[in-house]
């Protein structure tokens, strides 16, 4: 899979995405990821402008199409495939581990982050594929939203964690929240591990596990078992 991700802060992008496990697994070649400074594709060669004050009035910038759509064409022009086009925006619709499924199929994704009031809407209707949103806010960049949805994507893809049991039951896989975890020491500050965990017996383990699956569930976000009937 390759994703390239146009941003006016790769800088703040590249921080991120060499670190931990989306930097192993870019090290290790499960997946090529490049960001790319859309300041670069200005057509303003002196000043590297991207950004101009929105028709209509208003406060604020918007940001032009031009180095934008120079940018994707590069892109283009030197992978020879057209990517599926994703704008992080707050009117998209909401990030969520279904989606990140989905686009973990895709071979090649281009990532647009917009900044200030966002990109002129002509950009949107050339080459914008659809938008996402990672949540019902809004910041102040694009940048954000791409990493979340690239971790929540790479995470998902072949060989970048240890097995794919790692996250098949984890919450959201299957509309529940994942079972309660616990690691050594059996005792601490006199809070016991549940004895089923120590018990050894896995059909016993396996039934508690998915009890208390649902039982969080209940507990923590009753929309999710509402959605799962
Ligand atoms: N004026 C825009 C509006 O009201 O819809 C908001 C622009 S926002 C200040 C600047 C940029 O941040 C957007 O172009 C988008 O790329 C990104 N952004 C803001 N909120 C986001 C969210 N909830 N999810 C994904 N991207 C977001």
């Amino acid at each position: 899979m390759r994703i390239d991700v146009a941003t006016l802060f790769p800088e703040m992008c590249e921080a991120v995405l060499q670190t931990s496990i989306i930097g192993r697994a870019r090290k290790n070649n499960l997946v090529e990821i490049y960001c790319h400074n859309i300041r670069d594709y200005s057509p303003d060669s002196k000043h590297h402008r991207v950004d101009d004050s929105p028709y209509g009035g208003g406060k604020g910038m918007v940001m032009q199409p031009e180095p934008i759509y120079r940018c994707y064409l590069d892109i283009v022009r030197q992978t020879q495939s057209i990517p599926h086009v994703i704008y992080l925006s707050p009117q998209g619709k909401t990030l969520n581990q279904q989606k990140a499924l989905a686009l973990r199929e895709v071979p090649h994704l281009f990532l647009l982050c917009g900044h200030y009031e966002g990109v002129d809407e002509r950009i949107i209707e050339r080459i914008v594929d659809e938008e996402i949103s990672i949540g019902d806010y809004v910041l102040t960049g694009g940048e954000l939203g791409a990493l979340v949805l690239i971790d929540s994507v790479v995470r998902l893809c072949d060989g970048v964690l240890a097995a794919d049991e790692c996250f098949e039951k984890e919450s959201h896989m299957d509309g529940l929240l994942e079972y309660p975890q616990y690691t050594r020491p059996e005792e601490w500050d006199s809070l016991r591990v549940p004895d089923v965990l120590l018990s050894g017996h896995h059909a016993n383990i396996n039934a508690w596990r998915n009890e208390q699956s649902l039982l969080r569930t209940r507990e923590k976000r009753p929309d999710l078992l509402e959605k799962k009937d």
